[in-house]
């Protein structure tokens, strides 16, 4: 069963592979959820083993013979970037399911996360065929050289807050450099990439390339991890299902990169812009409603400045006033479900509970009665080992903490198991830049927040991950490669 969502054509609903949309042999179909308003959207085809195995069979026909095998990495980028323009002219339109689907912002889905998608597609078509192999000079009486080759058979298992996005950051540059793929969506979020599979179809993705089995996690994902047929696994995802993951990969001695979760600090220092400091702390968080893996969700403040940037905070804090994730003016959507809504509520009575000092939101709320909202919510008064400032709440909640000098700033902000990214505002570059060295974490942004660049990688210290998405680092994630000795005795 499909709804229209104009001014969308039918969504499609079943499972993706070998280039057709199938039903589950199970028969079995699973609902999905508009969080807004708490309207069935659609009813998914669900995969279990078989069609697993079915995906993973015709994506490994597809890498080893056919003609996806047989392509010339231009052609394939060719068809990348072909995909690349017809998303982008279509933005709007994949943008309001992602919004349907998600809860996120028409604003956010259709401005930006579309659009990115579109620009990492053509990234990556473009670098189809400039990933280089090298020559050594270690030897008078050979050639010695190396090539780099596709790993082969790539499942993709992504989160529900980017699905198309956190999806496309697999997807382009797995198919540009000759893997197949066998993609499974959070089952929240599936509509998306499934109306992306059709136009890759479209733009000429010969069959079993890339394959959609949206399914249980903890079914369909955990036996992709333990899958002989697939070479690698790409996650995205909470920390604690990577490790469940790495553990069930361990099996087939598999490839495996790691996206996790984070709990970012954003560092004001005394000097900095605190105009543009709290606008961005704003961005920070309440980007994607806080269900970032990046959002900057401890806000680590120098004492000096600690009333004056609070109180530009708390009052745009409560401009963000939720609303119908479909008007283009809504900056703040509904959460992703009711379950996540819940997980919210219970971190911030915890952090009440705890001691932290609320100064705005902390309140579930609902637009016409109805959906998964809660208000932008700002804790003041954390302290380093309060729950609030070391879990990681993946929702509108800011936890704001103090520091005295810069090196009371690095310690505060290393102090957590994650390493994802992290910020710092000052006017004096060189302490910027000291804090930026000091900071663990995969990407720290100066005197701004929440920027990405398809060239620039995306990836964890610590516990949140290893490998990196984006840029060329993500070539060679999905590349392996080959030394070749030619005897010229
Ligand atoms: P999740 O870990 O619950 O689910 C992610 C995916 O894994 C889903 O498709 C799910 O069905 C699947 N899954 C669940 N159990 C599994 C298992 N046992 N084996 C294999 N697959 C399984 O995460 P989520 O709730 O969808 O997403 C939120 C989390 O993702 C947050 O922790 C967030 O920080 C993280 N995240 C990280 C990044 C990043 O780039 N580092 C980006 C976005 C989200």
């Amino acid at each position: 069963m499909a709804v229209e969502t104009k001014p969308v054509h039918k969504l499609q609903t079943d499972l993706f592979i070998n280039g057709e949309f199938v039903p589950s042999v199970s028969g079995k179909r699973f609902a999905t959820t508009n969080p807004a308003t708490g309207e069935r959207l659609a009813e998914v085809a669900e995969a279990g083993k078989e069609d697993l195995d079915r995906a993973v069979a015709a994506a490994r026909t597809a890498f080893e013979s056919g003609p996806w095998a047989a392509m010339k990495p231009r052609q394939r980028g060719r068809i990348l970037m072909k995909a690349a323009e017809m998303l982008l002219a279509r933005a709007e339109e994949f943008g309001r399911v992602e919004t349907l689907d998600n809860g996120k912002p028409i604003f956010e889905a259709s401005r930006i996360d579309m659009p990115a998608a579109a620009e990492c597609l053509s990234y990556f078509g473009e670098s189809a065929d400039k990933l280089y192999g090298d020559t050594h000079p270690g030897r008078p009486d050979a050639m010695l050289l190396t090539l780099r080759e596709p790993v082969g058979v790539v499942g993709a298992i992504t989160p529900w807050n980017f699905p198309l996005l956190q999806a496309m950051w697999k997807i382009a540059p797995a198919l540009a450099l000759g893997n197949t793929v066998v993609l499974k969506p959070a089952s929240v979020t599936p509509l998306t990439c499934l109306l992306f599979a059709d136009l890759l179809r479209e733009a000429g993705l010969p069959p079993g390339a890339f394959n959609v089995v949206p399914g249980p996690g903890a079914l369909v994902g955990a036996a992709m991890a333990e899958h002989p047929g697939i070479d690698k696994i790409s996650f995205t995802g909470e920390t604690a299902t990577g490790k469940a993951i790495l553990r069930a990969a361990a099996g087939t001695v598999k490839r495996v990169s790691m996206e996790l979760g984070g709990k970012s600090p954003n560092i004001v220092f005394a000097d900095a812009d605190l105009e543009t400091a709290a606008k961005g702390a704003i961005n920070a968080i309440f980007y994607g409603k806080g269900e970032l893996c990046s959002a900057g969700s401890r806000l680590l403040v120098e004492e000096s400045v600690h009333d004056a940037l609070l109180e530009k905070i708390v009052d745009r804090a409560k401009k963000m006033v939720p609303a119908d994730p479909l008007n283009p003016k809504t900056r703040m959507g509904s959460l992703v479900s009711e379950k996540q809504r819940e997980n919210v509520a219970r971190y911030v009575e915890g952090a009440r509970a705890e001691g932290a000092k609320l100064v705005a939101g902390g309140s579930r709320a609902s637009v016409d009665g109805k959906g998964a909202f809660f208000e932008a919510t700002v804790f003041d008064a954390v302290g380093p080992s309060m729950t609030i400032a070391r879990e990681e709440v993946f929702g509108p909640v800011l936890a704001t903490l103090t520091f005295r000098d810069e090196a009371e700033a690095v310690s505060i902000g290393n102090q957590t198991i994650y390493g994802l990214a992290a910020a710092v505002w000052s006017r004096d570059i060189k302490k910027a830049l000291r804090a930026a060295k000091a900071l663990k974490a995969g990407t720290v942004w100066i005197n701004t927040y929440n920027l990405y660049d398809p060239g620039l990688p995306f990836g964890g210290y610590k516990e949140s991950g290893f490998g990196r998405e984006r840029g060329r680092y993500a070539l060679e994630e999905y590349t392996q490669v080959k030394s070749i000795w030619v005897d010229l005795t």
